[in-house]
């Protein structure tokens, strides 16, 4: 959609006295927490500009960082606590004082802890406070808390930390300055905008390089690749098999850093259908074993001093065989199944490209190896003159995480890598603090018992290592209401926020009490199965009671959810709050350092609303939480979150913040609580950040000096070597329990799945959904992708992104297209197995042929968002989630497992299948699914058809007013108190 100025030429004052004050904060646009400063004049946001001197982007800012002034500004913003009066989903609401809505809450939260905590399921969506909120679950005593990355990106967490000790996704980059060649593998705008940005600015201003991006959409980042490779969705494994199939036929691998850095030497016991088959060799310490090729003795991988062999057949002294790990590998991929010829077809990219790549990435990792003059010592003492590089990096997102064989493919890139010995070196793909970690970092998830007013020992996410630290009964029915850490999806380490609505809905594996969410737009673009899910929402058993009696819901915004909460309570936006991006969170540090920081709050709120974070340990003291609430009752943080953020120490010396600690501010890492410390922040421009040394920078894993420093801020327990695991022996632990070994073992219905998906060695599988449909009835893959220029749901009600996508069409392959006679503007159907969905069509080359796709979340639901009734974004914009069951297709005994990955519980929306067929002309022209209206909010903020932001900027010219239109129709509105001129419609 267009952008129109309706003037003339104007005479603009291009340099108007904005602001009279300048404050630095952190941006929230996206989850990229770029610093930005923000330009005030009175209660006026005025201008929101980069931070130069901010680590995460250096001044740059996006269109939706500068946007933040529409956001603050936004219709859509709550503006009291308000109570449901009428059905769930009617949308009708009462407003009500703080002092009722806490009460409220205290007493339906109360009453569930005293009977069972783990009836309360506590969920939020992408918010960046999970060390706070998580803590917050553990203190509660439930077991059921997580947030949206079951929805988004645990199959490349899950997978990066059980292998390489971190992961792609915001916790590590390429080596932006070194790398010469760069495969990116689906990855749209994701978590690391701005800094990819950057990074891939510098990459392609030097000379001698290549950027390759694998994505079946030619979009964003792949617009400017210099060679793109539109793959079918789904088959990216059997890509890398390839490659991996061809580099080991050459030989083109790192056999130094394979022995030295990875467990491809610890030798694998073959026992078939004994107890102990696929484990490693482990001596009387718990050593893994490897065969020392010069002395010709098993010795223990922790011993320095050995020549590891990596392949070859050893027998044991009590007579079982064993082989090398990487022996295993080698057999498996240079399989002909994984050569190029075998999978050109399926992937849809020749045979000898994949050659010639293989070949290029051969080339540039082994023919143009980088040796940097920087002398280090290894974890065992042993001194290095150099750091040898293979400058060939690799970085994936969602296209690789949202298919139900995502976790394996991940695993699959990080095999890539080790063999290319390309992890933590010069040029390659380097973690980000506080990673590396061991693989997998632990600590395991607590929530085995519920116990009334009980906290749980630890934390509810963690990393299980074995069938033992699974959250099941005995019988192995899920503890959990989301069935994370079940037999079902055992690794499932960021929860599955997407199955808590139906599994409460169902009662399975239990009813529960209060559902309480925070910034989860869960009736709309944030589960499958939309209508499904509100009829969970709203569904009531015979008494006329709800069947998930209370919801509770916190939002800065009036989003879909709002309307099938009972109890509403409204959160600040981004520039009205402290909040702490923590490296016991998500932190924003890069490869070259730790860093951490912090929002104040530029403004005041301008309505009776309260910062989630605050309203939470209000919640924990007046539930007498430990740690939120003293002996005497009385609350722990008085001064709320930036209170906490200050005092609260989750272990010794460790808190929220992670510079100026100590009483005089001057430590890092760990110290005493400092009482400044929130002021150092601001005066530093609300960051934290510092630099390692060169001999730090690199080899992290096995470097002595990067490890002591590990240690000393608290990031690792021991400073020990991090072994990255090619093998996955964590893996094959439940396997075996599937093959009838040990205490825990799957109940008989999971064994199969088990066994074929929990492979120590990374498999590929056809997506389930495609594996379960009829591929000639659903010829099509259907996706998603995130615009630059919003973040999912929260760019359209923001009045200027809006101008740039207010209708989301559908995007075909021209040739694809023609083959069903569609033309451009022309308006289809999209038919999945679970439902159709009415789109306008756009067509374009640069997208697979077999493959269509739109923008995330850019339809909207009539009324949500204060948007007028004829927003382009709820009559002509559609949402693909209407069309994406949140089951698979029953198994024999009628059971219907998630539509998620089965090793994580990762939801597969991109394993979707599709047709699509032309509409009648009397269907073109609206949407459809089309759900009724959500009603008004009380006082609700008035709407403005024509946006003036900025006319009054030059008073003293008394220049006329800029017009701009949104979509077809200028449709802009702004709360009726605002500063910004607007007209009403
Ligand atoms: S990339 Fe994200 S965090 Fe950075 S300026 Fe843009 S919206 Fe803000």
């Amino acid at each position: 959609m267009g952008f129109f100025p309706t003037s003339k030429q104007e005479d603009i004052d291009t340099s108007p006295h904005v602001s009279d004050e300048v404050k630095t904060t952190t941006c929230y646009m996206c989850a990229c927490r770029c610093g930005i400063k923000v330009h005030l004049r009175g209660d006026q946001i005025r201008y929101i500009e980069g931070n130069p001197d901010h680590p995460v982007n250096k001044g740059v800012l996006c269109a939706k960082g500068s946007a933040g002034i529409m956001q603050h500004n936004s219709p859509a913003r709550l503006q009291k606590p308000l109570l449901r009066t009428g059905e769930r989903g009617s949308g009708e609401f009462k407003e009500i004082e703080w002092d009722e809505a806490l009460e409220l809450a205290e007493d339906w939260l109360g009453k569930t802890r005293a009977k069972d905590p783990s009836k309360l399921a506590f969920f939020t969506g992408r918010d960046q406070s999970q060390s706070l909120t998580g803590w917050w679950a553990a203190k509660f005593g439930t077991r059921n808390f997580a947030a949206h990355g079951g929805f988004c990106s645990v199959n490349m967490a899950a997978a990066g930390l059980y292998s390489a000790g971190g992961s792609f996704w915001e916790f590590g980059e390429p080596d932006w300055d070194l790398t010469k060649y760069l495969l990116m593998f689906g990855v749209a705008e994701d978590h690391d905008s701005n800094p990819i940005k950057i990074g891939l600015g510098k990459l392609k201003g030097r000379k001698g390089t290549k950027f390759v991006s694998v994505n079946p959409v030619r979009t964003g980042y792949s617009g400017i690749a210099d060679e793109w490779i539109g793959i079918r969705p789904g088959t990216d494994g059997l890509f890398v098999f390839s490659l991996i199939h061809e580099l080991l036929k050459a030989e083109k691998i790192d056999w130094h850093y394979l022995s030295r850095y990875t467990n491809a030497p610890w030798l694998v016991i073959q026992d078939p259908g004994a107890a102990d088959d696929g484990l490693f060799v482990r001596d009387a310490e718990d050593n893994p074993l490897c065969y020392d090729a010069d002395k010709k003795i098993l010795i223990s991988t922790n011993n320095p001093d050995t020549t590891p062999s990596l392949a070859g057949k050893y027998t044991l002294p009590d007579g079982r065989k064993a082989v090398p790990a990487f022996h295993l590998m080698a057999e498996r991929y240079l399989d002909t199944q994984y050569s190029p010829d075998a999978v050109a077809d399926q992937i849809g990219y020749s045979a000898d490209n994949i050659r010639r790549i293989a070949a290029e990435i051969a080339h540039v990792a082994f023919e143009e190896q980088i040796e940097l003059d920087v002398a280090w010592t290894d974890w065992a003492g042993r001194k290095q003159d150099k750091m040898i590089g293979r400058p060939v990096s690799m970085h994936a997102m969602r296209g690789i995480s949202a298919h139900s064989n995502g976790f394996h493919t991940c695993r699959a890139i990080h095999v890539l890598q080790m063999l290319l010995g390309s992890i933590d070196v010069p040029g390659g793909f380097r973690h980000k603090p506080p990673f590396p970690r061991p693989c997998p970092p632990g600590p395991k998830p607590a929530g085995h018992d519920s116990i009334a007013n009980t906290p749980l020992p630890g934390m509810p996410l963690g990393f299980p290592t074995g069938p033992e630290d699974l959250l099941v009964e005995p019988d192995g029915t899920p503890k959990r209401i989301d069935k994370a850490y079940s037999w079902e999806y055992p690794l499932s380490s960021h929860g599955m926020m997407h199955m808590v609505i139906h599994n409460a809905w169902k009662g399975d594996p239990y009813p529960i009490d209060v559902l309480f969410m925070y910034m989860a737009n869960m009736s709309w673009n944030s589960s499958m199965n939309v209508q499904g899910t509100i009829k969970y929402l709203t569904d009531k058993n015979d008494d006329g009671s709800y069947k998930i009696p209370k919801i509770i819901y916190s939002d800065a915004y009036n989003s879909e959810m709002v309307a099938y909460a009972d109890l509403i309570l409204p959160d600040t936006t981004y520039l009205e709050r402290w909040d702490a991006i923590s490296l016991l969170d998500r932190p924003i540090c890069s490869a070259h350092g730790p860093a951490d920081s912090i929002r104040q709050p530029v403004i005041k709120p301008d309505r009776d609303v309260r910062a989630f974070q605050e309203v939470l340990l209000d919640l924990g003291a007046r539930l007498g939480l430990p740690g939120m609430a003293n002996e005497d009752g009385s609350p722990t943080y008085p001064g709320g979150y930036a209170d906490y953020i200050t005092n609260h120490e989750r272990t010794p010396g460790v808190g929220p913040l992670a510079g100026w600690r100590g009483k005089e501010g001057d430590q890092n890492g760990k110290g005493d609580p400092n009482p400044d410390q929130l002021q150092r922040y601001i005066d530093n421009g609300c960051f934290w950040s510092e630099e390692f040394t060169p001999e730090q920078s690199y080899y992290k894993f096995a470097n002595r000096s990067y490890l002591d420093r590990s240690q000393e801020m608290g990031w690792i327990p021991k400073a020990e070597r991090i072994v990255m695991h090619i093998y996955s022996e964590h893996m094959q632990k439940f396997r075996l329990a599937a093959q009838g070994h040990g205490k825990n073992q799957p109940p008989d219905v999971l064994r199969g799945r088990i066994e074929e998906t929990f492979d120590p060695l990374p498999i590929w599988y056809m997506p389930l959904e495609e594996k379960a449909y009829d591929g000639n009835e659903y010829p099509l893959h259907a996706i998603t992708q995130r615009p630059m220029h919003m973040y999912h749901s929260w760019g359209s009600q923001n009045a200027w992104l809006r101008q740039i996508t207010a209708q989301n069409r559908l995007f075909i392959n021209e040739v694809t297209a023609q083959k069903q006679g569609i033309s451009d503007d022309d308006w289809i159907w999209v038919i999945s197995p679970h439902g159709k969905v009415k789109t306008q069509v756009k067509l374009m080359s640069g997208v697979n042929p077999h493959t269509i796709w739109t923008w995330n979340a850019i339809g909207k639901r009539k009324g949500a968002w204060g948007l007028d009734d004829k927003a382009p974004e709820s009559n002509k914009g559609f949402l693909l989630n209407h069309i994406i069951s949140e089951l698979l297709p029953p198994r024999e005994d009628g059971y219907r497992y998630s539509n998620s990955d089965p090793v994580t519980g990762q939801a597969a929306w991109y394993d979707l299948r599709v047709r699509i067929e032309k509409c009648d002309a009397l269907e073109e022209g609206l949407t459809e699914p089309m759900l009724g209206a959500v009603a008004a909010l009380p006082n609700a903020p008035e709407q403005i058809a024509v946006l003036r932001y900025g006319a009054d900027f030059s008073e003293p010219k008394k220049l006329p007013p800029q017009t701009t239109k949104v979509g077809d129709k200028a449709q802009t509105s702004l709360p009726a108190n605002n500063k910004l001129l607007g007209e009403k419609p």
